[in-house]
């Protein structure tokens, strides 16, 4: 109903009218009732509140000196105009201006109200009574000398060459942080490497021979289907899994051989919640003689228990994989409802978390190890999967996207 929308619309705004409000009105009211549709326009609001904030810190410096308790009283009070949880007004135009921007106008808005929160710092009260150069607040040393250094008739005369007052905290570079896959795959990683555990890494345009022949998916098995392998040509793929990795590192090294491969692998799958077309592996090798599936059980064990807390029970049933002979699927109890059953156990109160199983003699002669003399177990895991287990994500996408409203959360 575009109609009744114009009847309540303030009357039309020129930047004139907008001009003669004050920063208490304009704060109460939305970007749209403001008239402020352009980026430019909104550069221009959050400049004009900028200055107030900056004109009435300085008025309250310039005031100095006084009695101790009505100073205090009154960087409080100038605190609370503009901090005040609820009702300041940094608080305002968060709930007005940003919440409520249209869409296209968000990133824009964004960018100006984080420079101009970041500004308006420099009103708490520990920073307005520093500035005033009052000793309690001494913890600021330096600020406090730099402050009395400059004097009113300074600070005017720098505002009048445009604005630049030296006394303000400079811009601090924010640096980035770990993306979540990567903290995952490092946590993971820790736990092997304290388990003896060393990493190896290999191609990610991989050979049709590392990639199934050697595992023992020859071309005529129908297991081959069952991946959806992205094809350079007809000898090489993007690797689908990371298990290249271990026919590589048994060939390079032999036995025995306890390793980690972390890395990405690519599928022909369609994108959705739970499908990306690029994701993280983190396989498990270990080849010796005397090893057992028990070792596999226990290994799996300690380390859902380290990944996902104490309390986590695990769970070993029969699979199959072609390249392990017995093969077998690891679940642990669900992490989100105990095991009593959720939408994300599927009301099981279990959760499979990966593949494993003995290594097929096949498999070990293809990386050049006796299989009369060693045997070797092996899993592989989603990295992905992990992390949204972990953080309770539902989207595999989100990982992917880049977006640092996501991404700053970790
Ligand atoms: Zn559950």
């Amino acid at each position: 109903m575009s109609g009744s929308g114009a009847d309540r619309r303030i009357p039309h705004k020129d930047t004139q009218t907008r001009f003669r409000m004050s920063i208490e009105e304009k704060t109460s009211q939305t970007l749209k009732d403001l008239g402020a549709g352009t980026a430019e326009a909104i550069g221009e609001l959050f400049a004009e509140v900028s200055a107030a904030l900056e004109k009435e810190r300085e008025e309250f410096v310039a005031r100095g000196a006084g009695d101790e308790r009505e100073r205090s009283q009154s960087a409080k009070d100038l605190r609370d105009r503009w901090l005040a949880r609820k009702s300041g007004l940094v608080s305002l135009i968060d709930e007005n201006w940003l919440k409520k921007a249209p869409k296209e106008l968000k990133p824009a808005v964004g960018r100006a109200f984080n420079q101009f929160r970041q500004r308006a710092k420099s009103v708490d009260t520990e920073s307005l009574l520093c500035d005033v150069g009052q000793p309690e607040a001494g913890a600021k040393q330096g600020n406090l000398q730099f402050a009395s250094a400059s004097t009113e008739s300074d600070r005017v005369e720098v505002s009048a060459r445009g604005g630049l007052d030296l006394t303000l905290p400079g811009h601090r570079r924010s640096l980035g942080s770990i993306h979540p896959v990567t903290q995952v795959m490092r946590e993971i990683e820790e736990i092997f490497l304290g388990l003896g555990f060393s990493i190896e890494s290999g191609p990610e345009i991989e050979s049709v021979y590392y990639s199934f022949d050697a595992l023992n998916i020859p071309e005529s098995h129908p297991a081959r289907d069952e991946w959806d392998t992205i094809y350079v040509n007809s000898e090489t793929v993007l690797r689908p899994h990371t298990s290249p990795v271990q026919i590589r590192a048994m060939e390079k090294h032999g036995a025995p051989l306890y390793i980690l491969c972390p890395g990405k692998a690519y599928r022909h799958d369609n994108p959705d919640s739970t499908h990306a077309t690029m994701f993280h592996q983190v396989e498990g090798l270990a080849v010796d003689t005397d090893i057992s599936f028990a070792d596999l059980k226990g290994t799996l064990d300690y380390f859902a228990k380290k990944f996902f807390g104490d309390k986590i029970k695990t769970n070993f049933s029969p699979s199959f994989f072609p390249f392990t002979e017995p093969s077998g699927e690891l679940a642990i109890s669900c992490v989100f409802c105990g095991g009593a059953g959720c939408r994300v156990c599927k009301e099981s109160g279990w959760v499979e978390v990966m593949g494993c199983g003995k290594v097929h003699p096949e498999v070990l002669r293809h990386g050049g190890i006796d299989p009369e003399r060693y045997s070797g177990w092996a899993f592989g895991l989603g990295v992905e999967r992990f992390a949204m287990m972990k953080y309770d994500i539902n989207d595999i996408q989100l990982f992917h996207q880049g977006d640092v409203r996501f991404l700053e959360q970790f």
